[in-house]
């Protein structure tokens, strides 16, 4: 390996103890502890670690973490009449409803029934709007991450090709904003893109975020290209007969290490970061709804 391991794991505990001395403050001199509430619907073993952490991780960083669960056959009704509550609820700054939502949910009416002001996950239509038209709003937390990640280790990203693999509503999309507003040449490429591996060679930049174990190889790599590994995926594990699965993300690291110029690992590169943005946007959302000033983030 030549790359230079950009290590998320570490730069997240860095911002999360940033967010903890802040979060100190303002308890001592505004009397305000920032509140994130978590609603988990059904029993999904994923989403239930994923919500325990997010519930910990919270905790930890000195604000106050609520959980709602609701039983696997809730009804839509029930889900936003909650949502309702904790809208109207003034000691709650943020509310993150877990996906995947059973199948009797609209999640798109889920997530447009969250107040945009405490939508920490930054997914409603009116902070993807602000995004879109570079006003300020709440940002989806994984391409924060990723912006925070490459502006910590390039610098400034003016005039960078920046291709971006993906283009979802929660990573791909939101992403390319970020990246464009950082004054990026920024290119979405995505399943019906043709000749990826020519699109990607072009990058100063790559993001993969596909969902597709290992896709990207060192032949769609540009000499010393930082590379942005979103992907979480799970994968049988012959190899190990007491681990039968293993994580992996869409850039095939082994490979392209060896021609990238630096490059995030799976896990320990973007997912810390999600986390440690979830932390930062409840702070922000709780500064901004009492009017209190947050520098520095
Ligand atoms: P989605 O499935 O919503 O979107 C995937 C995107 O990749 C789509 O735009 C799709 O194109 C494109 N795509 C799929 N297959 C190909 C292909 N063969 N060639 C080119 N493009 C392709 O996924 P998400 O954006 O939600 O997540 C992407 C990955 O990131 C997943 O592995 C997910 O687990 C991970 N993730 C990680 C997070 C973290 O905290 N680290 C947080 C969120 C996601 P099209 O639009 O044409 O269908």
């Amino acid at each position: 390996m030549t790359a230079h391991l950009i290590d998320g794991k570490k730069f997240a505990a860095r911002l999360v103890d940033k967010i903890a001395a802040t979060v100190t403050d303002i308890k001592v001199t505004q009397k305000v502890t920032p509140c994130l509430a978590v609603v988990m619907v059904g029993t999904d073993p994923a989403s239930q670690v994923y919500v325990r952490n997010k519930g910990e991780r919270t905790k930890a960083a000195g604000m106050v973490s609520i959980e709602h669960k609701l039983p696997a056959t809730a009804s839509e009704g029930q889900l936003l009449a909650l949502i309702d509550s904790m809208n109207k609820d003034e000691e709650i700054d943020g509310i993150l409803v877990q996906l995947p939502l059973p199948k009797q949910i609209n999640e798109a009416s889920v997530i447009q029934a969250i107040a945009p002001e405490k939508d920490v996950d930054g997914f409603h239509a009116v902070n993807a709007g602000l995004l879109a038209t570079g006003q300020r709003g709440l940002v989806p937390c994984t391409p924060l991450g990723c912006l925070l990640l490459l502006q910590e280790h390039l610098g400034d990203l003016s005039g960078a090709n920046a291709v971006v693999l993906g283009r979802s509503n929660i990573v791909g999309k939101p992403l390319a904003q970020l990246l464009t507003a950082a004054h990026a040449t920024t290119t979405i490429a995505h399943s019906r893109s043709r000749d990826l591996p020519e699109i990607c060679k072009q990058a100063d930049i790559l993001v993969a975020a596909v969902g597709r174990p290992e896709m990207v190889t060192a032949d769609w790599i540009k000499l010393g290209a930082t590379v942005i590994d979103v992907g979480i995926n799970r994968v049988a594990n012959p190899a190990d007969a007491d681990k039968k699965y293993r994580m992996t993300g869409d850039v095939n690291f082994g490979s392209v290490a060896s021609v990238a110029g630096a490059i995030t690992p799976v896990p320990g590169g973007v997912g810390p970061m999600t986390i440690a943005c979830l932390l930062r946007n409840t702070l922000i959302a709780g500064c901004r709804r009492r009017n209190i000033e947050l520098d520095g983030y």
